[in-house]
């Protein structure tokens, strides 16, 4: 290709500028992104830029601010793509066309805003740097804090406002929470987490209402409870960012689908959030929301833009970290069906359980074990059966005690 756009100006879309240049590719690079802001990192926002002893300044990936120079790329930033023709290869903003040869969209993920938006001072979701200075701002101030939603997100900025030394709340809408992303049982460990760190947690209740006039002034519980608030910070999960493609005749069912190579249609290749795409570790479709998988699979996809013919399956087992109150959750593969503890105690701060399918060992849930995480993960990429997990386990287990 002559002119590569990639449509999307965060992990994904920067990971895959950067492999571009590396690879050698001296032809036009544009980048089309809707936030006005060079790429920054995500998963700080709802941990150090919210910690009150440190200070706010916008975590920029390096080398991000000077990278038009750097990478020789056009920046188009503060731009939303609005869609794209196929056929005549033309991306679409507004009433500007932009004709490209190959395109990479890595549009990631938006957060998910509550069914009755209201639109008022001190409710936020919390996905970009905006979100996040509105939110720091309002714990300065010394608001109190509800968090709706007990996710990941959720739960980072429920440990921040504890380091703070305020009272803090969590609704979450499921009896268990996190029972998506790691299941029932581990999402019953993780939720003791909560309780042992002084955050008040209330699960298998919905939000009626946000209320209040101008400002916040607390929420409404299906079960008649209120609780006042001056920030509530909406953590209920993202949507990926396919609104743009919707006349595009892509496939945007649950992310952009691609093949096993990160390929959606010709010329046009997906990473990140926004993309499902065939796993063949898994011999299943995934879309993952993690900062480890839109890293690789930006650089993989561009890699497989620029070569085609040669095009290799992206191979990537699953990993992702979420940091509460000091402690480090990680997960590595997939979590599914009921998990088997092999060393340490759920009713503590450090243990770690498998997950299997069948024979095959297929998850690795590991709560301060970070030593262990990744040779799980290494395990799970070899196809390691369960008997070489509880192996693994009892040779960890032996160096860790
Ligand atoms: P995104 O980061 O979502 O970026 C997509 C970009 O595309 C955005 O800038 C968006 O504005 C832009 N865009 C959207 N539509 C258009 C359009 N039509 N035209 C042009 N541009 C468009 N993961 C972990 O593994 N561990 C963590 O601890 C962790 N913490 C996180 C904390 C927070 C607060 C958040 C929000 C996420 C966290 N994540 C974490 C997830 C991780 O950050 C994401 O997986 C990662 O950012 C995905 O990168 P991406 O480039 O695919 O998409």
């Amino acid at each position: 290709p002559n002119h590569i756009v990639v449509i999307g100006g965060s992990l994904a879309g920067a990971r895959a500028l950067e492999a571009a240049r590396r690879l050698g590719f001296a032809g036009r690079l544009t980048l089309v992104g809707a936030e006005a802001h060079v790429p920054y990192d995500r998963p700080p926002l709802s941990k150090d830029f919210l910690d009150a002893d440190k200070a706010s300044a916008i975590p920029y990936f390096s080398g991000a601010e000077d990278m038009a120079k750097r990478l020789d790329v056009q920046l188009l930033l503060g731009k939303a793509a609005t869609g794209i023709d196929l056929t005549h290869r033309k991306l679409r903003i507004d009433e500007s066309t932009l004709d490209y040869d190959a395109a990479l969209i890595a549009t990631g993920a938006s957060a998910r805003a509550l069914s009755t938006p209201p639109n008022l001072n001190g409710v936020s979701t919390l996905r970009t740097v905006d979100d996040a200075q509105r939110v720091r701002a309002a714990m300065d101030r010394g608001a109190r804090v509800v968090v709706i939603g007990a996710g990941f997100i959720g739960s980072e900025v429920a440990s921040a406002v504890r380091k703070r030394g305020s009272q803090v709340t969590m609704i979450e809408a499921l009896p268990v929470p996190l029972a998506r992303a790691v299941g029932r049982t581990a999402g019953q460990w993780l939720s003791a987490v909560h309780a042992r760190h002084g955050t008040e947690l209330i699960c298998g209740v919905a939000v009626d209402a946000v209320v209040g006039n101008d400002t916040v002034e607390g929420v409404l519980l299906a079960d008649g409870r209120s609780i006042p608030a001056d920030l509530v910070v909406v953590g209920i999960g993202a949507i990926p960012a396919t609104d743009w493609l919707a006349d595009s005749g892509l496939d945007i069912e649950n992310g952009i689908l691609c093949d096993a190579t990160m390929r959606a249609a010709d010329s046009v290749w997906a990473a990140g959030d926004v993309s499902r795409w065939y796993s063949q570790d898994f011999k299943m479709h995934l879309r993952v929301e993690h900062w480890t998988n839109a890293a690789d699979q930006g650089a993989h996809a561009m890699r497989n833009l620029l070569d085609p013919a040669h095009a290799t399956p992206y191979r990537h087992i699953p990993y992702f970290w979420s940091d509460w109150y000091g402690h480090r959750i990680q997960l590595a593969g997939l979590a599914v069906g009921e998990p088997t503890v092999v060393a340490g105690d759920t009713s503590t701060d450090k243990f770690v359980a498998l997950f299997r399918d069948g024979e095959r060992l297929v998850g690795a849930l590991c709560l301060n074990r970070r030593a262990d995480v990744m040779r799980y993960r290494a395990l799970i990429a070899e196809g390691g059966s369960w008997t070489d997990g509880l192996e693994l386990a009892r040779q960890r287990n032996a160096v860790v005690s």
